[in-house]
């Protein structure tokens, strides 16, 4: 499913992975923090089992995948495998796969609207499974990004928790693409602080460290660790 030819070899996707960890420790350090209070979630997207079985048998727990379909397509055995595997989910939802999303996954990271929150607090009644859920915070306020718009944040998770009676675990972000992230990262930190929220998802393959720095609970590594896409 990689973009890639060449043989797979599931050694170089073990010794990308060891060396993310590494280095996410090294961040925290750096940072003055307890490396134990930044996860790094590795996300597999566009990548199949034999890609992912590796990071998973070095006992990683926390996965990324950006797509509902293809995540409940792909993780079934691999959790059967792995019963201990989280799975995230940090791309856009659509309202009507609000049932799909609390059944199958662990965190929501993408919350990002009334309609979806209403419906996902539908499902997570009629379910009786409560997935960890996150604000996704559109941090550049980029019209075609997903996300609240920051000045909006604070009224939609006090929305979410008392309209809809949802528990906010924290925010997610993603910075834009051509800028300096650290002064993005930094408001989001500032905002995280501001709502009184424990966990802060920034942070990507390019700019996991900086995010760190700034106080990311969770970076969200794909490419660093499995290749390009
Ligand atoms: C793909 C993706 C990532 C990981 O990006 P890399 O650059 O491959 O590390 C992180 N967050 C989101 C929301 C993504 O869609």
């Amino acid at each position: 499913m990689s973009t890639d030819d060449q043989p797979f070899n599931s050694s170089a996707v073990e010794d990308a992975y060891l060396s993310i960890r590494e280095r996410v420790w090294r961040a925290a350090q750096n940072a003055g923090r307890d490396p134990a209070s930044v996860k790094l979630v590795a996300v597999t997207k566009t990548f199949d089992a034999e890609h992912i079985r590796p990071v998973l048998r070095q006992g990683h727990v926390l996965f990324g995948e950006n797509r509902i379909q293809e995540a409940m397509r792909k993780w079934p055995p691999l959790r059967e495998e792995f019963p201990r595997a989280e799975l995230h989910v940090i791309g856009p939802i659509q309202t009507n796969k609000a049932r799909e999303a609390v059944a199958f996954f662990d965190c929501i990271e993408t919350v990002d609207r009334p309609k979806l929150a209403a419906a996902l607090a539908q499902e997570i009644q009629k379910q009786g499974r409560a997935p960890k859920l996150f604000v996704q915070v559109n941090i550049g306020e980029e019209p075609q990004k997903a996300g609240i718009a920051p000045d909006e944040a604070a009224a939609f998770v006090r929305q979410c928790e008392r309209e809809y009676g949802l528990s906010i675990a924290g925010l997610m972000c993603i910075p834009p693409f051509d800028d300096d992230p650290v002064p993005f990262f930094e408001k989001m930190a500032a905002l995280r602080k501001e709502l009184g929220l424990l966990d802060l998802s920034m942070g990507m393959s390019g700019d996991f460290e900086a995010a760190i720095a700034a106080g990311a609970t969770l970076v969200r590594v794909g490419s660093a660790i499995f290749g390009v896409r």
